[in-house]
């Protein structure tokens, strides 16, 4: 845990050649044409895709406004080309934590260039700072746009069966509520998350029990087997139909596992990041989460 740290902290200041080598296995590249090119090959392999256009936290707005540029481009040429899948976005990029009024404008736009693309956005879950305004903006956006947008929740968090409690009924025309169910990525303090690895599965399956009894369509991300093959035990239990959930993966993480869940006829979806701020992104998930940097030390030495 100690040598993960270092690591973690080393990272910012190593050359960015370096971190490539690690980020590339998790990462498309810098351009929507690497995007599209992962996203046409896990196509192939029978794989849909979410597009996620790599930034967070801006300090300005102005950089709020070349963010959503850059998602409107994307989301132009992903369904100009037929890729199967949809797009998925952090709203702290959009300027969540600076103005709440400008960040919902863009993501209206962004959505509404979706849906008249036939597609749909998915708001990534961020730090529990962001739990609350991320699902107010949720709520007004599944009012304006009932089938086009979802939110991701994080089973480790304390609260996350209340707040699918409290958003149980906003259903609209029809469409069911869309989540993603995780188990949430940044380092929280004991009295917000679960910090006991197994209780934090055990509380991913009380969610993910609760969503399919209540009718959710749910994207259930994760790459620990045991949580597959419980979900999978759930699936049968609820006779839960193939339009209403799917599994998703990272890009880059678990290919075999990924390929093994396929094989048995589920709907699979990665998470395809791509964008120039990959630096920046891989060496804060990092810090921010040290443990992941053994996965640094596999990739640096054992490719
Ligand atoms: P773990 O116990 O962490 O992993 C199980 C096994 O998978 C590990 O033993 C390891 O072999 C492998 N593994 C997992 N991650 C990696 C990796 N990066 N590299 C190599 N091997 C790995 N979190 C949020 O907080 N908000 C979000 O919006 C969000 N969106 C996500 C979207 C998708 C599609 C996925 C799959 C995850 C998302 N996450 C998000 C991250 C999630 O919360 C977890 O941190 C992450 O998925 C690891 O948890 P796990 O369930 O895979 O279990």
């Amino acid at each position: 845990m100690i040598v993960n740290k270092l690591i973690a902290n080393m990272l910012p200041h190593m050359p960015k050649r370096l971190i490539w080598i690690f980020s590339k296995r998790y990462i498309a590249g810098e351009t929507i044409d690497d995007g599209l090119r992962a996203a046409r090959e896990l196509n192939a392999q029978g794989v849909e895709v979410t597009v996620d256009v790599l930034g967070e936290f801006i300090t300005s707005l102005a950089q709020a406004e070349g963010y959503k540029n850059k998602y409107l481009e994307t989301i132009d040429r992903f369904t100009s080309e037929n890729i199967k899948g949809n797009f998925s976005l952090k709203p702290s990029m959009f300027g969540l934590l600076i103005d709440k009024e400008a960040c919902y404008k863009h993501l209206y736009n962004i959505i509404a260039l979706a849906v008249e693309k036939n597609s749909f956005v998915r708001i990534d879950m961020e730090d529990s700072q962001c739990v609350d305004p991320e699902m107010t903006l949720f709520k007004q956006l599944k009012k304006e746009f009932p089938g086009h947008v979802g939110l991701v929740v994080q089973a480790y968090l304390r609260r996350t069966l209340d707040d699918l409690n409290s958003l149980n009924n906003l259903t609209a025309n029809g469409h069911p509520l869309n989540f993603r169910l995780c188990k949430g990525i940044y380092v929280e303090p004991p009295h917000v998350a679960y910090k006991d690895y197994q209780e934090v599965r055990d509380h991913f399956l009380e969610d993910l029990e609760y969503m399919f009894k209540n009718k959710m369509y749910v994207g259930i991300a994760t790459h620990d087997k045991y949580l597959i093959d419980q979900a999978k035990i759930l699936i049968e239990k609820y006779e839960v139909p193939k339009d209403m959930y799917e599994f998703q993966m990272l890009y880059g993480v678990t290919p075999e596992l990924r390929r093994s869940v396929v094989q048995e006829g589920h709907k699979m979806r990665v998470y395809v990041p791509f964008g120039k701020e990959w630096f920046g992104y891989s060496t804060r998930r990092l810090k921010e989460n040290p443990k992941m940097a053994s996965h640094i030390i596999k990739a640096l030495f054992f490719r």
